[in-house]
C-alpha cells in the first residue's frame, strides 16, 4: 500500500494511504490523482494539492454557494470560474431561481475525470439546460467577457501553476466589471493560519474595488490548517447583512436540503478571528 502525501507545505502535510489508484495523468495544465481512501472515499488531487474528497466535499460546496447566492436573493445569472470536479456546479443548480449557469474551467480532463470517476460531486449537474460549459482559461474569459452577472463564483486551485492568475488583481478587476449591481463575487482563499499572506494579498486587492470586501469562513478538513477563508466582495455592502430571519425564509424558500449550510453558519461564518482581522486591517466590528 503507497501514500499519498500532500506536497503543499513544506515539511507539514497530510497523509492518505492510498486504497486503489483509479487514475492517474499529466493533463495540459496540471499533474492529477485520483484515488481511493477508506476514511475519506475518493479523492481528487492536482499537483500534490488535495482539491476534494467524497467525504467533506459537501461543506465546502455548500458554502461557497448557499451564502453568496442566499444573501444575493436574487441570483438569475451565475458565473463559476473553475470549479472542474463539478461540487459548485451541483450546488448552483440546485437553486431554481437561477437561470443562467457559465462555467469556465482551464481543463477538459478534470471535468471528464471527475464526471467518470467522481460522479457523485457533480451528480448530474453537467447536463443541466441552464449550463454553459467554457474550457479556457477564467482570466482570459472574464478579461473579454461582455456579459453581466449576479453571483461569480472563483473555485479554483491555489495560487501556483494554472490557479495563479485567479488571485491576480486583474482577476478581481474584470470580475468586477462583469457584476450586476449588487452582484456578489466570492473565491476560496486558503486557510489563513498557514496562508496569512494569500488572505492579505486578495485584501490589498480587492480594497477600493468592492463597496464591501472582506472573508468568511468554513472548517474544511481536508484544507489542512484550520478554518478556511472565502473572499467576499459585493457591490452592496447589504449584502453581508442580510437579516438572519430573512435568510432563514430565503433557504426554506429555494427547497434547498443542506447538510452544512443554515442561517447560522451563514451569519456566523463572517465573524473572523482577531489575527485574520489585524491581517487584514480591519476593526472587530466591521
Ligand atoms: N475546492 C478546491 C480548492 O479549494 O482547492 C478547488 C477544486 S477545483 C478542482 C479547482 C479547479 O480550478 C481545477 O479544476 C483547475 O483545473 C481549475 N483551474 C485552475 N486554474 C484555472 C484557470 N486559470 N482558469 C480556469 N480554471 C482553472
Amino acid at each position: 500500500m503507497t501514500d499519498f502525501q500532500e506536497t503543499l507545505y513544506d515539511g507539514y502535510g497530510q497523509r492518505f494511504r492510498i486504497d486503489r489508484v483509479l487514475h492517474e495523468v499529466r493533463t495540459e495544465h496540471q499533474h492529477l490523482i485520483i484515488f481511493e481512501n477508506a476514511r475519506m472515499g475518493r479523492v481528487m488531487a492536482l499537483d500534490g494539492v488535495v482539491q476534494t474528497t467524497e467525504a467533506d466535499e459537501f461543506i465546502y460546496h455548500e458554502m461557497l454557494t448557499h451564502v453568496p447566492i442566499l444573501a444575493h436573493g436574487l441570483a438569475r445569472r451565475v458565473l463559476i470560474v473553475g470549479g472542474g470536479d463539478g461540487g459548485i456546479l451541483r450546488e448552483v443548480c440546485k437553486h431554481r431561481s437561477v437561470e443562467q449557469i457559465t462555467m469556465v474551467e482551464i481543463d477538459e480532463t478534470v471535468v471528464q475525470l471527475c464526471k467518470a470517476l467522481l460522479p457523485n460531486h457533480s451528480s448530474g449537474a453537467f447536463e443541466d439546460p441552464r449550463l454553459s460549459l467554457v474550457i479556457e482559461d477564467g482570466m482570459r474569459f472574464v478579461a473579454d467577457c461582455e456579459e453581466k452577472f449576479d453571483v461569480i463564483i472563483s473555485d479554483s486551485t491555489d495560487p501556483v501553476g494554472p490557479g495563479e492568475v485567479l488571485f491576480s488583481e486583474n482577476f478581481y478587476q474584470a470580475c468586477r466589471r462583469c457584476l450586476n449591481e449588487g452582484g456578489i463575487l466570492v473565491a476560496q482563499n486558503g486557510t489563513p493560519f498557514l496562508q496569512l499572506g494569500e488572505v492579505q494579498t486578495t485584501a490589498s486587492r480587492m480594497h477600493g474595488l468592492f463597496a464591501d470586501w472582506h472573508f468568511y469562513q468554513a472548517a474544511v478538513p481536508t484544507y489542512i490548517g484550520g478554518a478556511m477563508t472565502f473572499a467576499w466582495g459585493a457591490c452592496d455592502p447589504a449584502s453581508r447583512k442580510v437579516p438572519l430571519d430573512t435568510l432563514t425564509q430565503r433557504l426554506a424558500g429555494s427547497g434547498i436540503v443542506t447538510r452544512y449550510y443554515n442561517a447560522h453558519v451563514h451569519c456566523g461564518a463572517f465573524g473572523l478571528p482577531q489575527y485574520v482581522l489585524q491581517a487584514i486591517g480591519k476593526p472587530s466590528n466591521d
